[in-house]
Order: C-alpha cells, then structure tokens, then sequence
C-alpha cells in the first residue's frame, strides 16, 4: 500500500502576505528535510502533484453567496459584504491568487482522500491543509475554504465512515459546524482551551446536537498542559471512541502548534508526544487522511510533520547531513541533527492544575459521551 505526499510547488512558493504566520513555505522545507532525513525515497512511497478542487464540491459546506465574494474579493473588488465574510482582516488577508490559492490547498486534500477510495493508498499527506476554522460564510483564522469539511462530506456521500481526529492546538470550530448534527462522522479535536485561546470555543460540553449528540467530542486543555496530562486524556478517551465508531477512515489534522516552542499557543507539548500521538493514529486508523494545519515555529511544525511521515510509513528517520555540517540549515544549532525534543514536563501547582482539569474533562466525557456509543467508561 502507497503512503502519498501531496505537493504543490506553486502553493509552497506562495504566501498570504510578507509577515503573516502562515508560511506555505513550510511544504518546501518538509521536502527538505524529508529527503535529509531518506523518508522519500522508499518504493512504497509517491509525491502527488495537487490540483484545484472542483468548485462545485465546494457548496458540500460553503455557501454560494460567500463563495461569490471570495471571487470578487481575488478579483481586487472590496465591498462591505467582504467585511462581514472575514475578509481583509489581519488574520485573513485579501491577496492575488488568494481564491486560486485556496481551491489548490483544499483540492490536494480531496485528491488524497480519493486516493484513500482507491485501495492502492493507505496514507495519503497534505501539508498545506487543514484550514479548520472556515466557516460554511465566512473567512476566519487564517482560513477561506474548509477542505476538512468539503473533502469529509463528500467521503460521507460516498457511503464512508469517516473519524477526524484533530491536534491542533487550536480548535477545530469550522469543521465542528459542519458535523454538530450528524452522527456520521465522529469528530475529536483536541486543543488548548477556549478561555485562553482562540477561537474561544471547544469546551467540552459541546457535544453535538440531535442526531449528532455524542458524534462531537471536545477535549480542551489548560494553557501550559505538558505531554504527560495530554497524553492522560488522549489515551482514555481517543482510541475507546474511534474503536467503538469503528472508521473506514480517520481524517487527521496535525498541526503542529501544540508544540512548546509555537508562539501562538501556550501548550508545552514536545516531539515525544506528538509522535505518541500519531503512533496510535497509524495503529488504529484503516486508512488515514492527514492534513497539517497550524504551526507557527516554522522549524517545530516541520520536524514534527517529519516524524509524523516516518511513523505513516514505519520508517526511522536516518540523518544523511549527520557529521558533514555544523547544524546550521535547521533551527538553532544545538537541534540540528534530531528531529526530537528532550524530555520536558511542568511541575508544581502548575500541573496539579493541568491534570485537574484534564481529569474534569475525561470525566466529563466518559459520563456523557461514552454510554451513547456502547462504551463502559
Ligand atoms: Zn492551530
């Protein structure tokens, strides 16, 4: 089965604006430090060239209406409804391209999820995807076009079983809107807590409505939250639900925000978590979908996006630039030549805090979110 890398030279050499945190550029150094690391050139794996999605699967989530006003806004026409829609806010930007742009993010997500359909791809990786916060009318959080959401709905229509699982350190609320009512998809995120994070929500009382109650599972962390509390709640609540849901498919969002270094966050996450995290993904997963979303300490994200590769393709990342340079390529000198982090945890009252409010939350869901899928807690 073929692990593929979704690529677009044209997307890694794009950029919102000079100094918006969002870096398309990450995809570029991933190449990088793939081929650095001999993660590329095994014969169970393939780079796909992206294409643009078709416009029509966007109205799957989007509204016409919003979906206009992006094309009018790429086309350099402002008017007020663009406001109202999110656009030319720091956060989401108005740019050349910006439209095309995004129709290329989200259509290397869905071509790798047709890929998944086709039982030659177990893996299929799309790094400059995962636009999580779009909302089905509007712009937010570095985000125009919800490929999550697109790109599940049509897995859905196409008689999928369909899990996202979510790490980002941000949560996931676009796609959240998309899934409330529905109960088929199962939809985890995991992410810092709304009270001190954007986009404020994502507590873990919102677990979807109707139908979809039970089908939304929020699991929100104190700022500061290290490996060890994260991987506490991760590892009672995560792989129970997926296997009681039992997916064709688990639609992951990797971002690498999450990480003790990301200057948006406050988590305190490292690389050991991490690849934990995307260990038991890959064991527990038929078939995966990952997308990587945030992660705002360039040289973090893409390590990480690294490990997460290797584990994909039960690979051990190989140094090839081990004792020929000084370390000077990647990041500080002293991580140069590792892609992971030393062990790290919080202490003191900080942790007792953290874990109490992470048990809170396990609790919480075990209570009311595991008896509606036959799980005893
Ligand atoms: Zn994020």
């Amino acid at each position: 089965m073929l692990n593929v890398l979704l690529h677009s030279n044209e997307l890694a050499n794009s950029e919102y604006r000079p100094n918006h945190p969002f870096k398309p550029a990450r995809a570029g150094l991933l190449l990088e430090l793939l081929n650095r690391y001999a993660l590329l050139d095994h014969e169970n794996q393939k780079i796909v060239e992206s294409v643009s999605l078709n416009e029509e699967l966007l109205y799957l989530f989007h509204t016409k209406k919003y979906i206009d006003i992006l094309k009018r806004a790429e086309s350099g026409e402002f008017t007020v409804d663009m406001l109202q829609a999110g656009l030319g806010t720091t956060d989401n930007p108005v740019f050349p391209s910006m439209f095309r742009l995004a129709l290329l993010a989200s259509g290397a997500t869905y071509e790798g999820a047709m890929l998944l359909l086709g039982n030659t791809t177990r893996v299929a990786f799309n790094p400059i995807g995962g636009f999580h916060h779009a909302g089905k009318d509007h712009a937010e959080g570095f985000c125009y076009i919800n490929d999550i959401a697109v790109t599940i709905a049509d897995l859905v229509r196409r008689g999928q079983r369909v899990a996202c699982i979510d790490i980002d350190a941000h949560h996931g609320n676009g796609v959240q809107d998309a899934f409330f009512d529905t109960n088929q998809v199962l939809n985890i995120s995991l992410h810092e807590s709304g009270k001190t994070l954007y986009p404020g929500s994502g507590f873990e009382t919102e677990i979807g409505e109707g139908e979809g109650t039970g089908y939304t599972v929020n699991i929100p962390f104190r700022a500061e939250t290290d490996d060890e509390v994260y991987l506490f709640a991760f590892e009672a609540l995560v792989p129970p639900l997926i296997k009681a849901f039992n997916p064709d498919i688990i639609f992951t969002v990797i971002g690498g925000d999450a990480h003790k270094d990301d200057p948006l966050a406050h988590l305190n996450l490292t690389s050991n978590a991490y690849k934990h995290i995307v260990t038991v993904i890959n064991q527990i997963a038929p078939k995966i979908m990952a997308v990587g979303a945030g992660g705002y300490n360039i040289h973090r994200a893409v390590s990480l996006w690294t490990l997460a590769w290797a584990v994909f393709c039960g690979l051990e990342p190989v140094d090839r630039h081990a004792g020929l340079i000084g370390g000077m390529m990647y990041g500080p000198e002293t991580n140069a030549g590792s892609l992971e982090d030393p062990p790290y945890a919080i202490d003191g009252l900080n942790k007792d805090r953290c874990f109490d409010d992470a048990k809170k939350v396990v609790r919480f869901i075990q209570d009311h979110v595991f008896p509606i899928h036959g799980i005893i807690g």
